[in-house]
């Protein structure tokens, strides 16, 4: 099975990579100072022309955009191109305040369409496949862009959204789905279902997950592909650079395989803006030098991650980047301690008697910041005597206390007693936002 959609741009020499970079970007450039007031302004104000932008190395010299400048030239100041030529909007989730619009014309529908293939073809889906979308179709990027992905390759597209958990497990085993894409935590939720449902595992074709659109951790894949018998790929993306398929994993998963041709990746120091070198954590900015509705120059992501630029045992050249540690602005400091909930998450999926259901609870009484971890006991392990739900907690609470370098207090709460999520979960309740 051929596993690569696009051998050109997937395996192109890291030298041919950089200058098609370069001349795209050359493009990209002209174009938004051409077409975009915003944008004019602020490379005047730098002090850079189009003309100074030679090579794919020059493009430190642009400035950076952020969600601020979206928010700031909402909803349309963005744009580059004219009314006529947009044919699709959408807009993010909003998990992090007010709506950030994006409009596209066909063109980029096409690019959309094409990175997307790239990442189901290297996930194994193939043109007689049926795959279940249980994204939500709508504003959010999820839904409608696994969807353009999977009809690109020409599978058999299943537009389920998400909820309706129930129907999704009847339809699955109907329709005989051998993909399902939807966030990873709503997997989890499905796999619950699927496992309480009336039908026998042997009866489902489904062998391929495409999971992301929220940070996930190597144990909550481990736990998904044991509860639903399947490899579990991750899909990244974000509205503002395209939506699902600016990177995905191959069958190895060393990584994701960003689609640098359309957009350039770079790693910067979140506090100084300075560029790092490969393999350093740092925020991840992206400029899209393909797009025309919406290009975006040098964005802030917020995501931190590293990226890899050696080959690939897959024969990808493609730059590959570590899994998104998460948000900068998803990090609580606790005690003055740095947490990231995936942290947690990782902890959680290591102890067996866990299920990787958990809620994080800060707060801030007599000044002093309160911190607390909810989570799932498994059935087989939840029991009345205290003394035994007292071992796990102390088995929990120590292994935190070593990963995170501050101790939580631990509840641990009955099986299915947390609330499900059928989008990107909300795991942390931090009340000191509103004090
Ligand atoms: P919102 O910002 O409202 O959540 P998006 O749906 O555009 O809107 O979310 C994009 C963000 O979701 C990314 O910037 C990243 O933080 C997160 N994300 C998307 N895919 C992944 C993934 N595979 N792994 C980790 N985080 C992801
Ligand atoms: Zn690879």
């Amino acid at each position: 099975m051929n596993r690569i959609w696009n051998e050109t741009m997937e395996c192109m020499s890291r030298d041919d990579m950089r200058k098609l970079q370069g001349i795209r970007l050359r493009k990209a450039v002209e174009r938004v100072y051409n077409c975009c007031e915003p944008y004019r302004k602020r490379m005047q104000e730098k002090g850079v022309e189009p003309g100074d932008i030679k090579s794919i190395d020059d493009i430190v010299k642009l400035p950076f955009t952020s969600k601020k400048d979206l928010r700031d030239y909402y909803p349309f100041g963005l744009l580059c191109s004219p009314m006529t030529d947009i044919v699709r909007l959408q807009a993010s989730s909003g998990t992090t305040g007010k709506p950030i619009v994006v409009g596209y014309t066909r063109g980029d529908l096409d690019i959309w369409g094409e990175v997307g293939a790239r990442c189901f073809t290297a996930y194994g889906i193939q043109k007689q496949d049926v795959v279940q979308i249980s994204y939500g179709y709508g504003l959010f990027t999820g839904g409608l862009g696994a969807h353009c992905a999977v009809e690109t390759i020409g599978g058999t597209v299943l537009p389920m959204s998400s909820g309706n958990t129930e129907k999704q497990i009847m339809l699955m085993h109907d329709f005989g789905a051998v993909g399902l894409a939807c966030t990873p935590s709503y997997a989890l939720y499905l796999a619950e279902a699927l496992h309480n449902s009336p039908y026998p595992r042997d009866e489902f074709k489904l062998k391929i997950g495409a999971f992301g659109a929220e940070p996930w951790t190597e144990g909550m894949r481990k736990d998904l592909e044991e509860k639903l018998n399947i490899k579990a790929y991750d899909i990244y993306g974000l509205t503002e650079i395209i939506g699902p398929g600016v990177g995905y994993e191959c069958e190895f998963q060393h990584g994701t395989h960003l689609c640098e041709d359309h957009f350039y990746p770079e790693i910067i120091d979140p506090e100084t803006g300075e560029p790092l070198p490969p393999g350093q954590l740092g925020e991840l900015v992206f400029s899209t030098i393909t797009k025309e509705g919406m290009p975006l120059l040098r964005f802030r992501t917020r995501d931190l991650t590293s990226l890899n630029y050696e080959k690939c045992e897959c024969g990808r050249t493609a730059v590959r980047m570590g899994k998104i540690l998460g948000r900068s602005d998803d990090m609580l400091i606790i005690r003055g301690v740095n947490v990231f909930p995936s942290q947690v998450e990782s902890v959680i999926c290591e102890l067996p008697q866990l299920e990787p259901h958990y809620l994080l609870l800060v707060d801030r009484v007599n000044n002093l910041d309160t911190f607390e971890i909810q989570v799932e006991v498994k059935e087989e392990f939840y029991s009345d005597e205290v003394a035994k739900m007292l071992d796990i907690r102390k088995r929990i609470v120590h292994r935190l206390q070593s990963v995170l370098g501050i101790s939580p207090d631990v509840r641990l709460v009955e099986p299915r007693s947390i609330e499900r999520s059928q989008g990107k979960a909300k795991r942390v309740i931090d009340k000191r936002k509103f004090q």
